[in-house]
């Protein structure tokens, strides 16, 4: 009898335990390219435009046509973005390809950037929002919310190419948050060799925009910082494709967007092969907003450009359905991206924001 009992107990602990696993270890990290086109993603370079007219000075393509061009759009995109091709799509999910009768778009009318960070780490539309000066949120950001959480004190991390990306998320409101962005160098303790020689080469870069580093110091900031201090929650956002469209160059445009596929996969090798984050992270991807169509408004994109409210979101890892591109489903939007998020983590940021979009059923099992 007593064997029986304590074996019955044990079954019950070891119930309650998997239990409370799924929601307690639960990761997530949010990754944002800025600007870049659901066009270039579902169909990969655009031929027309992919010219020496359109590049460095009009320097020699035909490597770049090389690398990106082949005779369909599944081939095309295949090598532009591999990763998301290979790995995340097919295991995850992903919306806004128009072509397959699935959009995905912002709701906050205004289609540039800081109105599309807020919307996305808020779940919603503020009209007081109408600019991208380097201003404090005046919302509650999910990551903010997310910090305070049992669980997730000093547990969310952000980073940004762009400066404003800080007062995105406001770190007023995320006290216990990590927020580095722009040129600013990263504080860590303990530091490590590897932070300090990124802290370096982002220090000694030239600026060749004012408020935003390359992508490249940036991501290699994020990853050193989940190495040793392995966070819950990541929110990484790059900018390169969004600054190489504004300056019509097309090819470093496509090189960027090929970078970050890059980044997705080194970050998600390295969280496959560390027990705090296999089996335990779901990884998100999606813009801030789109742009024009070619030949001219796809360096463009805001208010007066409508096609630029179009992105795409898509979703990989613990806790997402594997339906590969979705076709033929009822548009979501931008400001569902908070709520699905902290769904992941068994969290309700409806029940804290009630002008939150709602998740995306589809996406979370
Ligand atoms: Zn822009």
């Amino acid at each position: 009898m007593r064997t029986i009992a304590l074996g019955l107990l044990l079954g019950v602990m070891g119930m309650v335990g998997a239990q409370a696993q799924q929601t307690d270890d639960a990761r997530v990290v949010l990754v944002m390219t800025d600007g870049l086109r659901w066009q270039e993603v579902f169909r990969g370079a655009d031929e027309s435009l992919l010219t020496a007219e359109r590049y460095f000075d009009k320097r020699e393509v035909s490597s770049l046509r090389e690398k990106y061009l082949a005779a369909t759009p599944q081939e095309r995109r295949q090598k532009l973005m591999p990763f998301l091709w290979s790995t995340f799509i097919p295991q995850g999910q992903i919306y806004g390809d128009r072509d397959a009768g699935s959009d995905a778009y912002v709701t906050n009318g205004f289609n540039f950037s800081y109105p599309g960070y807020s919307e996305t780490l808020t779940g919603h539309g503020d009209p007081r929002i109408d600019s991208n000066d380097d201003r404090p949120n005046p919302n509650l950001t999910v990551l903010a919310w997310l910090s305070k959480q049992p669980g997730f004190q000093g547990k969310v991390a952000a980073f940004g190419a762009w400066h404003v990306i800080a007062n995105a998320v406001n770190p007023e409101k995320c006290i216990s948050c990590t927020v580095n962005a722009g040129y600013d160098p990263m504080a860590m303790s303990p530091m490590t060799r590897e932070m300090k020689l990124i802290n370096d080469i982002k220090a000694n870069s030239p600026r060749v925009w004012e408020d935003e580093a390359y992508d490249a110091p940036v991501f290699e900031t994020a990853l050193e910082f989940i190495r040793v201090k392995k966070p819950r929650v990541v929110f990484l956002s790059l900018g390169e494709t969004d600054e190489w469209a504004h300056a019509g160059n097309y090819g470093e445009y496509l090189e960027s967007a090929h970078r970050v596929d890059g980044y997705m996969k080194t970050l998600w090798d390295e969280l496959q092969a560390m027990p705090e984050y296999k089996g335990k992270t779901t990884m998100i991807f999606l813009v801030d907003h789109g742009r024009g169509p070619a030949p001219e408004e796809w360096r463009s994109h805001g208010q007066k450009v409508p096609e630029s409210k179009y992105i795409f979101m898509g979703f990989m890892g613990r806790d997402v359905s594997t339906l590969g591109v979705r076709s033929k489903v009822p548009p979501v939007t931008q400001s569902q991206v908070a709520a699905t998020l902290a769904k992941y983590l068994g969290l309700d940021w409806n029940e804290q924001e009630k002008q939150a979009g709602r998740p995306i059923a589809d996406a979370v099992k």
